[in-house]
């Protein structure tokens, strides 16, 4: 194991009074030099609160500059920090809280109740963030009270357990998946040379912080280069926009979800985007309508993927050629090494679709107690991801869809991402969701289930002869549901084992 430098400390050392974080609901800023001060006391604090190298600290509020002292505190403290789903209900947080092993609880006023009522199920000690949430101490009190540092700042290893991240829960229960120290380093390579990142960059970071698209993407590999991040409380179109037009920043992340909104927000059209040096984009497929609306505005978005398992930054595709391969997530970065295996266990790069797997310092050792899911995640050192991918030619990779997803129709594999594809750009349709569903003479056909854009209809009278169009038959789906929203993740992906219960 090698040791890595204690992130904020070193930062504090080399650039003490640059800003790291802008507070945009306060205005408040945090110079390099306040976070490693505030995250040493709170490592002190923590310790005082009878926190040893090893307990689960939970974290449960919207984003705030302070999640990221905690997150500090704990890397400099060896204790593990669990950020929390703040959309999910005390029932679905109490059994992970209870399997995490939470000692403490931090929570902004927000989610007061939902912490009280965990605190009081599981015995946790909370520390409340900011006035009036209720808890046994606050965190300005611990941090005047605390030392300014604790008796042994040891340095911390690569492969330290850091914090926890639960996957997005698309496909089923999220896991638990190990976030280290090395995997937050090799994610800043992967990612700040395939956006170029610099030191005067400044990013928004309005992604929920219990998801590693949050923490990993606008926020720690700016950290690391010492630039500034701006943090939003959530997401809110109009603010984003607002801030992009003002040139607040010049390096942008956002999931497909993200551009979609800002692109149907009325003040799109209008908005100066010419400040931001790249716009990227990963975690869902990005709809082809979509890159081409921004296209028009000449900005090339690119799209990339990655996991929680993997840091998550393993392909990004450059600015040059978010055009020309569109569709494509690029090609595997720096520090990602990867594979397409058919179903036989040979590899095929470049000569067909197969399962990506995916190996490097940035994927993650496993999920916390669960040894049989980190068994059956690997193979011979590389991660499954569950996802079937191509590359083309000039190495350039394509996420064909989920391995879980596909289904079989008549004896062919149908994956679900290609009908979407060609229903999205039916008129009127905003997004699209195909599930395969049993039938008795094909074994499965697709179901699609459809969102309109506002304002407009989707004529699906129209829509098999589209597809005919387009599409072998039997991949045309069988029936063609208008809905108006369907069952999501908090990064706006589609629970489709969830759509099956929504079929009329
Ligand atoms: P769960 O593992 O709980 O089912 P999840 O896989 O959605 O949830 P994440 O780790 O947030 O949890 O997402 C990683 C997955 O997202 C990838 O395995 C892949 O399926 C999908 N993904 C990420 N980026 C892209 C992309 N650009 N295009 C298509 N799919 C993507
Ligand atoms: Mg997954």
């Amino acid at each position: 194991m090698q040791h890595v430098t204690d992130m904020a400390g070193k930062r504090a050392e080399l650039t003490p009074d640059r800003i790291a974080f802008v507070d945009e609901e306060t205005g408040a800023a945090l110079s390099f030099a306040q976070v490693n001060d505030r995250s040493n006391r709170l490592a002190a604090g923590l310790a005082g609160l009878g926190a040893g190298a090893g307990d689960r600290i939970g974290i449960l509020c919207h984003n705030r500059p302070d999640f990221f002292t905690f997150l500090f505190a704990c890397q400099k403290a060896r204790l593990i920090l669990v950020p929390l789903n703040w959309r999910q209900p005390p029932a679905e947080l109490s059994p992970l809280v209870e399997q995490a092993g939470v000692k403490l609880l931090a929570t902004d006023a927000a989610f007061a109740g939902v912490a009280a009522e965990l605190a009081g199920q599981h015995g946790l000690g909370r520390i409340g963030m900011e006035p009036e949430t209720g808890a046994e101490i606050d965190l300005e009190t611990l941090l005047a009270q605390a030392p300014e540092m604790r008796d042994d700042p040891r340095p911390v290893g690569t492969d330290e357990i850091w914090y926890l991240l639960y996957t997005s829960g698309t496909t089923g229960l999220p896991k638990a998946v190990i976030q280290t120290p090395g995997m937050c380093w090799a994610n800043a390579v992967n990612y700040a040379q395939a956006v170029d990142l610099i030191s005067s960059d400044r990013s928004i970071n309005f992604l929920p912080l219990f998801h590693t698209g949050g923490i990993n993407l606008p926020t720690l590999p700016l950290f690391l280069l010492g630039g500034t991040s701006r943090i939003l409380r959530r997401f809110d179109a109009g603010a984003v926009l607002d801030l992009v037009h003002r040139g607040e920043v010049t390096s942008f992340f956002g999931v497909p979800a993200i551009y979609q909104a800002m692109a149907l927000h009325e003040r799109f059209a209008d908005t100066d985007f010419s400040r931001v040096r790249a716009f990227a984009c990963g975690g869902a497929p990005l709809p082809e309508p979509l890159i081409r609306t921004f296209a028009d505005r000449g900005i090339g978005v690119c799209n990339g993927m990655g996991m929680t398992e993997t840091g998550p930054t393993v392909f990004l595709n450059d600015p040059a050629h978010a055009r020309s391969k569109i569709g494509s997530v690029g090609k595997p970065q720096m520090l990602a090494e990867t594979r397409i295996v058919d179903a036989g266990g040979t590899v095929v790069d470049g000569e067909g679709e197969g399962e990506l797997q995916i190996r490097g310092p940035g994927v993650t050792p496993g999920y916390l107690g669960n040894p049989e899911a980190t068994e059956a995640a690997f193979t011979d050192g590389w991660l499954k991801t569950g996802d079937v991918a191509r590359r083309d030619a000039d190495g350039y990779y394509y996420i064909v869809d989920r391995i879980k997803d596909m289904y079989i129709s008549g004896g062919e594999n149908v994956y679900p991402a290609e009908v979407e594809r060609v229903l999205v750009g039916y008129p009127g349709v905003l997004e699209v969701a195909v599930i395969g569903v049993a039938d008795d003479r094909w074994g499965e056909v697709g179901e699609a289930f459809l969102i309109a854009r506002p304002g407009e209809a989707i004529d699906t009278g129209a829509l098999p002869r589209w597809c005919r169009e387009r599409l072998a038959a039997y991949k045309i789906p069988k029936a063609f549901h208008v809905v108006s929203d369907m069952p999501r993740t908090a990064a706006g992906k589609v629970r489709k084992h969830l759509l099956k219960e929504m079929r009329p």
